[in-house]
């Protein structure tokens, strides 16, 4: 290692040391110490807030040159996944170690490797006198396990999210083709539990088979209510109200992504595709949403298999929402399903043993493709990465900031430093070294020269 790479990535490996994952609290504190005595070096302000789980970090520095400049705001996130099967690792998760050029750690492209990309590249510009956007920075603490506490920060600190002009949010992979990528949002998510409890216990199906209500085959009644057989569409009244219609910009940015089918279905191990087939494949995973039957428990098989009658069932199930659904109306909507259904008694007596119930939810996050801003933060993605990115309408997963744009109605936009293969949330996660350089020049170009004419 030279000597300038050793001093853009010893700070990294500092921070990656800390295991800072979520559910280790003391560690998280000790991570955001850490971020607070790094940001002081070169930011105007730093703050850290205090929330019901872990703190968040918040950042400012003013533009070299003019008060009158643009502000951006970036989001990242400090804490991490659980290392799981240490096995798996190559190298221990929380020793970072670089090998084949890529540098090895929990955490190394999700996600502190990318905001650490940002970071280089404002301190490069502050030192030269260079910055010319005024830039803010949230760093969260408790992403992974879904941001519970961040509307709350906002809220208290609402100062500091005032005249925000855009929201960059370096996370997740870069899109398949490795090609850099500029994504314009996320599907949202619901998921929801159905229970179904019919009687006492389970019983031998011979000896009540015929007497005692079987709760597996009452779940199943239930849930084929959901949707319309082998299409995947969805059955819920309203459930695509509002689904996006995406305008000619959206649906060429989706129609022009590299995508190879054949190679897709080997890849899978699948003979067809899933989904609605009328849609075009990258619809299907963009602007569609899904009603996913995640899972059903009840009774046994394979070595639990016992001839019996299930006396419970349980189905759990999510949702991907896509731009201008609402979890909460959806969710209304999936309530108002089942009480209709009871107006067949049939279902009504199946009701009234069943428990249905929310769990979390993401927004879906959409800025339109043929955003003003677009066009700039391409030019800087095509500097810093040396090639034409691609645009990504919206990713099939989700990340629970939609709160970001809600509150300071700046588009957000997700430029992704970490290469397809970062294996983030998996053994063995890293970051390509030449990546991570790409990025910081792709953070340099975009903070060091302001738009022509900023967006409205
Ligand atoms: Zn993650």
């Amino acid at each position: 290692m030279g000597e300038e790479e050793k001093d853009i990535l010893y700070p990294l490996f500092e921070l990656l040391s800390i295991p800072s994952v979520t559910q280790d609290r003391a560690n998280v504190r000790f991570a955001s110490d850490w971020l607070l005595a790094y940001l002081s070096q070169s930011a105007d302000h730093v703050k850290r807030i205090e929330t019901n789980s872990n703190p968040i970090i918040l950042a400012e520095w003013q533009s070299s040159h003019s008060d009158q400049s643009p502000t951006v705001l970036l989001y990242g996130h400090y804490d991490v996944q659980p290392p799981g099967d240490l096995s798996l690792w190559s190298s221990d998760p929380f020793k970072p170690e670089i090998r084949d050029g890529r540098l090895f750690a929990r955490g190394a492209g999700d996600n502190k490797g990318q905001f650490y990309a940002h970071l280089r590249a404002i301190e490069h510009l502050v030192e030269h006198e260079s910055l010319e956007w005024n830039v803010k920075l949230l760093l969260d603490g408790d992403e992974e396990q879904g941001s519970p506490f961040l509307e709350d920060a906002l809220e208290q600190n609402l100062e500091f999210f005032q005249e925000i002009d855009l929201i960059i949010v370096s996370d997740g992979p870069a899109h398949v083709s490795w090609r850099p990528s500029l994504v314009f949002g996320a599907r949202g998510i619901l998921t929801f539990q159905l229970k179904v409890k019919l009687a006492k216990k389970d019983v031998h199906s011979g000896n009540f088979g015929g007497i005692q209500p079987n709760a597996a085959w009452a779940l199943l009644d239930l849930i084929e209510t959901l949707r319309e057989p082998f299409t995947e569409r969805c059955l819920i009244k309203g459930f695509y109200e509002n689904v996006i219609d995406p305008d000619l910009e959206a649906t060429k940015a989706a129609l022009d992504l590299p995508l190879d089918e054949d190679n897709l279905k080997e890849q899978l191990g699948i003979s067809f595709f899933g989904g609605e087939s009328s849609y075009p494949l990258p619809f299907r995973v963009m602007f569609r949403p899904t009603m996913n039957l995640r899972g059903i428990s009840s009774g046994g098989v394979k070595t639990e298999a016992r001839t019996i009658i299930p006396a419970e069932a349980i189905a759990e199930l999510d949702c991907r929402l896509v731009p201008y659904q609402d979890p909460e109306i959806i969710a209304t909507k999936i309530r108002d399903h089942f009480q209709n259904l009871r107006e067949d008694p049939r279902y009504a007596r199946l009701l009234d043993h069943t428990s249905l119930s929310f769990g979390a939810s993401f927004k879906p996050l959409y800025t339109p493709v043929s955003s003003p801003w677009t066009g700039f933060i391409e030019q800087a993605l095509k500097t810093g990465f040396g090639q034409e990115p691609v645009r990504v309408p919206l990713l099939g997963g989700s990340l629970p900031v939609a709160v970001l744009n809600e509150k300071t109605k700046a588009p957000l936009f997700i430029l992704p430093y970490a290469q397809p293969d970062q294996s983030n949330h998996a053994p063995n996660e890293n970051i390509l070294l030449s990546w991570l350089y790409q990025g910081i020049e792709t953070s340099k170009a975009l903070f060091s020269i302001l738009p022509s004419n900023i967006p409205e």
